[in-house]
């Protein structure tokens, strides 16, 4: 969805409705749920905020299933008119959340795919509990209770014991 700068009104333009923006992301996997966005302008520069909801696989840290992440992120964005010159823009310590808009345009899925990005879990895990892989035998300890629980977990002890039953053979 293309914003033209020019012809935002003063009390801005609300977004509300997913759809406006299909397809919401890049990759057509990513799925945009909810989004509640005013984009206004500020002097030259245009300020996005609000709050949007969005459903992004994501691979658990530690069972690695692929699972759906239910990214909430609360959107406050100042994008400035990005220069003309090569001269980089000096940004302030707190303008972390700043971006760019060019030749009058504002991309808004270029926004909202990078805000729902920085709302990615760093570690995300397919359940707060999740048990993870068994490190003796691979399994899913989520799906399978396998029967190396209780017994010694260090993969090297289970490489051994590996070996061992080998040299038995
Ligand atoms: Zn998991
Ligand atoms: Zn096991």
């Amino acid at each position: 969805m293309m914003i033209r700068v020019s012809e935002l009104e003063d009390e801005g333009l609300a977004v509300t409705d997913p759809r406006s923006l299909e397809p919401a992301f890049s990759d057509p996997s990513w799925r945009l749920d909810a989004l509640s966005l005013t984009i206004a302008p500020d002097g030259v520069d245009v300020v996005v905020q609000g709050r949007m909801t969005a459903t992004v696989p994501q691979t658990c840290g530690r069972c690695l299933e692929s699972f759906p992440a239910r990214v909430d992120a609360t959107v406050d964005v100042r994008l400035v008119p990005r220069p003309a010159t090569k001269d980089s823009v000096k940004l302030g310590a707190d303008d972390l959340d700043v971006d760019f808009y060019v030749d009058d345009q504002l991309d808004l899925n270029r926004v909202v795919e990078t805000e729902t990005t920085l709302a990615l879990p760093m570690k995300p895990l397919c359940r707060e509990d999740c048990r993870g892989l068994c490190p003796a035998c691979g399994g899913n300890r989520n799906l399978v209770a396998c029967a190396c629980a209780g017994r010694a977990s260090d993969p090297r002890l289970a490489a051994l014991r590996d070996l061992a039953t080998r040299l038995r053979h």
